[in-house]
Protein backbone atom coordinates (compact mmCIF):
# COMPACT_ATOMS: atom_id res chain seq x y z
CA UNK A 1 0.00 0.00 0.00
CA UNK A 2 1.85 3.25 -0.99
CA UNK A 3 1.50 6.44 1.27
CA UNK A 4 -1.08 8.36 -0.61
CA UNK A 5 -3.48 5.34 -0.29
CA UNK A 6 -2.96 5.02 3.56
CA UNK A 7 -4.01 8.94 3.72
CA UNK A 8 -6.88 8.82 1.30
CA UNK A 9 -8.38 5.43 3.85
CA UNK A 10 -7.57 7.44 6.80
CA UNK A 11 -9.73 10.18 5.16
CA UNK A 12 -12.26 8.01 4.17
CA UNK A 13 -12.84 6.09 7.24
CA UNK A 14 -13.35 9.44 9.34
CA UNK A 15 -15.10 11.13 6.75
CA UNK A 16 -12.28 13.96 6.92
CA UNK A 17 -10.25 15.75 3.90
CA UNK A 18 -7.06 15.09 3.22
CA UNK A 19 -5.50 17.71 4.77
CA UNK A 20 -7.42 17.54 7.66
CA UNK A 21 -5.68 13.92 8.12
CA UNK A 22 -2.08 15.10 7.81
CA UNK A 23 -3.02 18.17 10.16
CA UNK A 24 -4.16 16.35 12.75
CA UNK A 25 -1.28 15.00 15.38
CA UNK A 26 -3.08 12.07 16.66
CA UNK A 27 -6.32 9.85 16.62
CA UNK A 28 -8.59 8.70 19.13
CA UNK A 29 -8.82 5.05 20.20
CA UNK A 30 -12.37 4.78 18.30
CA UNK A 31 -10.95 6.09 15.34
CA UNK A 32 -7.57 4.42 15.42
CA UNK A 33 -10.24 1.48 15.14
CA UNK A 34 -12.00 2.93 11.84
CA UNK A 35 -8.18 3.50 10.52
CA UNK A 36 -7.37 0.28 11.39
CA UNK A 37 -10.44 -1.58 9.78
CA UNK A 38 -10.27 -0.32 6.29
CA UNK A 39 -6.29 -0.60 6.41
CA UNK A 40 -6.34 -4.10 6.50
CA UNK A 41 -8.96 -4.72 4.09
CA UNK A 42 -6.22 -3.36 1.94
CA UNK A 43 -4.04 -4.88 3.29
CA UNK A 44 -5.65 -8.25 2.61
CA UNK A 45 -5.97 -6.98 -1.06
CA UNK A 46 -8.91 -5.09 -1.38
CA UNK A 47 -8.71 -2.63 -4.01
CA UNK A 48 -9.38 0.99 -2.82
CA UNK A 49 -12.15 1.56 -5.33
CA UNK A 50 -14.10 -1.04 -3.81
CA UNK A 51 -13.32 -0.24 -0.16
CA UNK A 52 -13.78 3.50 -0.59
CA UNK A 53 -17.03 2.31 -3.02
CA UNK A 54 -16.13 4.85 -5.61
CA UNK A 55 -13.76 5.48 -8.89
CA UNK A 56 -12.44 7.81 -10.89
CA UNK A 57 -13.14 7.69 -14.70
CA UNK A 58 -12.56 10.68 -17.08
CA UNK A 59 -12.38 13.02 -14.61
CA UNK A 60 -15.84 11.79 -12.70
CA UNK A 61 -16.95 9.54 -9.76
CA UNK A 62 -18.35 6.32 -10.37
CA UNK A 63 -20.52 4.11 -7.23
CA UNK A 64 -18.53 0.73 -7.39
CA UNK A 65 -18.38 -2.27 -5.15
CA UNK A 66 -17.52 -6.02 -5.45
CA UNK A 67 -19.49 -7.49 -8.62
CA UNK A 68 -18.76 -5.11 -10.91
CA UNK A 69 -15.54 -4.34 -12.74
CA UNK A 70 -13.09 -1.02 -11.95
CA UNK A 71 -13.08 1.90 -14.39
CA UNK A 72 -9.49 1.71 -15.60
CA UNK A 73 -7.86 4.49 -17.29
CA UNK A 74 -6.70 2.45 -20.01
CA UNK A 75 -10.34 2.64 -20.90
CA UNK A 76 -10.53 6.60 -21.23
CA UNK A 77 -8.56 5.65 -24.62
CA UNK A 78 -12.35 4.80 -26.21
CA UNK A 79 -13.59 8.23 -25.23
CA UNK A 80 -10.62 9.78 -27.06
CA UNK A 81 -11.68 7.46 -30.20
CA UNK A 82 -14.85 8.38 -30.14
CA UNK A 83 -14.26 12.37 -29.95
CA UNK A 84 -11.97 11.31 -32.79
CA UNK A 85 -14.81 10.61 -35.05
CA UNK A 86 -18.09 12.46 -33.75
CA UNK A 87 -19.12 16.00 -33.35
CA UNK A 88 -19.88 17.10 -29.85
CA UNK A 89 -23.25 17.93 -31.57
CA UNK A 90 -24.32 15.05 -33.27
CA UNK A 91 -27.57 13.44 -32.42
CA UNK A 92 -26.96 9.54 -32.33
CA UNK A 93 -27.93 6.47 -30.34
CA UNK A 94 -25.07 3.86 -29.27
CA UNK A 95 -24.97 0.62 -27.74
CA UNK A 96 -22.19 -0.06 -24.73
CA UNK A 97 -21.70 -3.71 -24.63
CA UNK A 98 -20.86 -4.98 -21.13
CA UNK A 99 -21.83 -1.52 -19.18
CA UNK A 100 -20.60 -2.89 -15.89
CA UNK A 101 -20.73 0.77 -13.48
CA UNK A 102 -21.82 2.46 -16.69
CA UNK A 103 -18.55 4.24 -17.09
CA UNK A 104 -18.00 4.57 -20.86
CA UNK A 105 -21.60 5.46 -21.95
CA UNK A 106 -22.16 7.58 -18.74
CA UNK A 107 -19.25 9.32 -19.96
CA UNK A 108 -20.71 9.43 -23.63
CA UNK A 109 -23.60 10.73 -22.12
CA UNK A 110 -22.31 13.65 -20.73
CA UNK A 111 -19.77 14.61 -23.34
CA UNK A 112 -22.84 14.12 -26.11
CA UNK A 113 -25.31 16.54 -25.24
CA UNK A 114 -27.31 14.91 -27.88
CA UNK A 115 -26.96 11.34 -27.88
CA UNK A 116 -28.89 8.16 -26.42
CA UNK A 117 -27.97 4.97 -25.30
CA UNK A 118 -28.36 1.36 -24.61
CA UNK A 119 -26.63 -0.08 -22.33
CA UNK A 120 -26.37 -3.88 -22.38
CA UNK A 121 -25.35 -6.13 -19.16
CA UNK A 122 -26.40 -9.62 -18.02
CA UNK A 123 -24.90 -9.17 -14.48
CA UNK A 124 -27.98 -7.99 -12.28
CA UNK A 125 -25.11 -6.99 -9.77
CA UNK A 126 -23.32 -4.85 -12.23
CA UNK A 127 -26.57 -3.35 -13.37
CA UNK A 128 -27.35 -1.66 -10.21
CA UNK A 129 -24.18 0.11 -10.23
CA UNK A 130 -25.03 1.05 -13.19
CA UNK A 131 -28.34 2.31 -12.61
CA UNK A 132 -27.25 4.31 -8.99
CA UNK A 133 -24.23 5.96 -11.53
CA UNK A 134 -27.40 7.04 -14.28
CA UNK A 135 -29.13 8.72 -11.59
CA UNK A 136 -26.50 10.22 -9.88
CA UNK A 137 -26.12 12.01 -13.15
CA UNK A 138 -29.48 12.75 -14.13
CA UNK A 139 -29.31 10.73 -17.63
CA UNK A 140 -32.16 7.69 -16.80
CA UNK A 141 -34.29 9.77 -20.01
CA UNK A 142 -31.81 9.21 -21.90
CA UNK A 143 -30.11 5.77 -21.51
CA UNK A 144 -31.82 2.42 -21.27
CA UNK A 145 -30.48 -0.54 -19.29
CA UNK A 146 -30.61 -3.61 -20.97
CA UNK A 147 -29.58 -7.30 -20.42
CA UNK A 148 -30.07 -8.84 -23.71
CA UNK A 149 -29.20 -7.85 -27.07
CA UNK A 150 -32.23 -9.11 -29.05
CA UNK A 151 -34.41 -6.35 -28.56
CA UNK A 152 -31.93 -3.79 -29.62
CA UNK A 153 -32.09 -1.09 -32.85
CA UNK A 154 -29.95 -0.51 -35.19
CA UNK A 155 -27.51 2.11 -33.84
CA UNK A 156 -24.98 4.45 -35.08
CA UNK A 157 -21.70 3.10 -32.84
CA UNK A 158 -21.38 -0.03 -30.35
CA UNK A 159 -18.15 0.89 -27.66
CA UNK A 160 -17.12 -1.89 -25.39
CA UNK A 161 -14.05 -2.84 -22.83
CA UNK A 162 -15.18 -6.92 -22.81
CA UNK A 163 -13.70 -9.06 -21.16
CA UNK A 164 -10.40 -9.77 -23.19
CA UNK A 165 -8.04 -11.94 -20.98
CA UNK A 166 -7.75 -15.73 -22.36
CA UNK A 167 -9.19 -18.17 -19.59
CA UNK A 168 -5.95 -19.91 -18.54
CA UNK A 169 -4.55 -16.65 -17.63
CA UNK A 170 -7.31 -15.34 -14.98
CA UNK A 171 -5.38 -17.06 -12.62
CA UNK A 172 -1.99 -15.24 -13.00
CA UNK A 173 -3.48 -11.99 -12.48
CA UNK A 174 -2.25 -9.66 -9.67
CA UNK A 175 -4.24 -11.00 -6.22
CA UNK A 176 -6.65 -7.58 -6.35
CA UNK A 177 -7.90 -8.42 -9.32
CA UNK A 178 -7.64 -12.17 -9.40
CA UNK A 179 -9.51 -12.32 -6.06
CA UNK A 180 -11.63 -9.49 -5.87
CA UNK A 181 -13.13 -8.23 -8.83
CA UNK A 182 -15.71 -10.29 -11.32
CA UNK A 183 -14.34 -12.61 -13.41
CA UNK A 184 -16.83 -12.56 -15.87
CA UNK A 185 -15.74 -8.89 -16.61
CA UNK A 186 -12.44 -10.12 -17.40
CA UNK A 187 -12.45 -14.04 -18.78
CA UNK A 188 -12.82 -13.85 -23.09
CA UNK A 189 -12.75 -17.52 -23.17
CA UNK A 190 -10.01 -19.49 -24.48
CA UNK A 191 -8.30 -17.78 -27.03
CA UNK A 192 -10.32 -14.34 -25.04
CA UNK A 193 -12.05 -13.28 -28.43
CA UNK A 194 -15.02 -14.94 -27.67
CA UNK A 195 -16.67 -11.41 -27.01
CA UNK A 196 -15.05 -9.87 -29.95
CA UNK A 197 -16.98 -12.47 -31.85
CA UNK A 198 -20.28 -11.83 -30.74
CA UNK A 199 -19.37 -7.97 -30.61
CA UNK A 200 -18.94 -7.87 -34.27
CA UNK A 201 -22.01 -10.12 -35.50
CA UNK A 202 -24.25 -7.90 -33.19
CA UNK A 203 -22.65 -4.69 -35.16
CA UNK A 204 -22.95 -6.50 -38.40
CA UNK A 205 -26.97 -7.00 -37.54
CA UNK A 206 -27.81 -3.52 -36.39
CA UNK A 207 -26.03 -2.07 -38.75
CA UNK A 208 -23.52 -0.16 -36.92
CA UNK A 209 -20.89 2.60 -38.83
CA UNK A 210 -18.61 2.06 -36.06
CA UNK A 211 -17.06 0.01 -33.63
CA UNK A 212 -14.79 1.37 -30.51
CA UNK A 213 -13.36 -1.38 -28.83
CA UNK A 214 -10.49 -1.56 -25.98
CA UNK A 215 -7.86 -4.96 -27.23
CA UNK A 216 -4.81 -6.08 -25.04
CA UNK A 217 -2.62 -8.31 -26.72
CA UNK A 218 -4.59 -9.95 -29.97
CA UNK A 219 -5.23 -9.21 -33.11
CA UNK A 220 -8.99 -8.66 -34.07
CA UNK A 221 -8.24 -8.89 -37.91
CA UNK A 222 -9.60 -12.24 -38.65
CA UNK A 223 -12.92 -11.43 -36.81
CA UNK A 224 -14.31 -8.43 -38.20
CA UNK A 225 -14.58 -9.22 -42.31
CA UNK A 226 -17.19 -6.67 -42.55
CA UNK A 227 -15.29 -3.91 -40.32
CA UNK A 228 -11.71 -2.16 -41.23
CA UNK A 229 -9.47 -0.53 -38.56
CA UNK A 230 -9.73 2.85 -39.43
CA UNK A 231 -7.67 4.29 -35.96
CA UNK A 232 -5.94 3.48 -32.27
CA UNK A 233 -5.56 5.21 -29.44
CA UNK A 234 -2.28 4.52 -27.86
CA UNK A 235 -2.58 3.62 -23.86
CA UNK A 236 -0.11 5.18 -21.34
CA UNK A 237 2.49 2.60 -22.25
CA UNK A 238 2.11 3.20 -25.58
CA UNK A 239 -0.09 0.19 -26.78
CA UNK A 240 -2.74 0.45 -29.25
CA UNK A 241 -5.27 0.15 -26.57
CA UNK A 242 -8.63 1.67 -28.41
CA UNK A 243 -9.41 0.54 -31.79
CA UNK A 244 -12.03 2.65 -33.75
CA UNK A 245 -13.71 0.34 -36.97
CA UNK A 246 -15.77 1.18 -39.40
CA UNK A 247 -18.13 -0.88 -41.32
CA UNK A 248 -16.87 -1.46 -45.14
CA UNK A 249 -18.89 0.13 -47.64
CA UNK A 250 -20.43 -2.26 -50.28
CA UNK A 251 -17.52 -3.40 -53.03
CA UNK A 252 -14.52 -2.30 -51.08
CA UNK A 253 -11.64 -3.58 -51.07
CA UNK A 254 -10.17 -5.73 -48.24
N1 LIG B 1 -17.68 -1.13 -19.38
C1 LIG B 1 -17.17 -1.33 -18.05
C2 LIG B 1 -15.75 -0.76 -17.94
O1 LIG B 1 -15.11 -0.52 -18.92
C3 LIG B 1 -17.20 -2.80 -17.68
C4 LIG B 1 -16.41 -3.65 -18.60
C5 LIG B 1 -16.41 -5.12 -18.23
O2 LIG B 1 -17.15 -5.53 -17.34
N2 LIG B 1 -15.61 -5.88 -18.92
O3 LIG B 1 -15.26 -0.56 -16.87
Amino acid sequence: MTGQEALWLKAFALGLTHSQVLARRSFSVEEAAKIEAVITRREKGEPLQYIMGEADFWGRDFRVGQGVLIPRHDTETLIEAVIRHIPRDEEFTFIDWGTGSGCIAITLLMEYPNASAYMLENSPQAMRYAQFNLERYGLTSRAKLVASAETLPPCKLLISNPPYIPSAEIDGLIKDVRDYEPHTALDGGQDGLDCYREIFTLAERLCCELVVLETGEHSLKALCDNFRVIDEVLDGGNFPRGLTFRRRMIHEDA
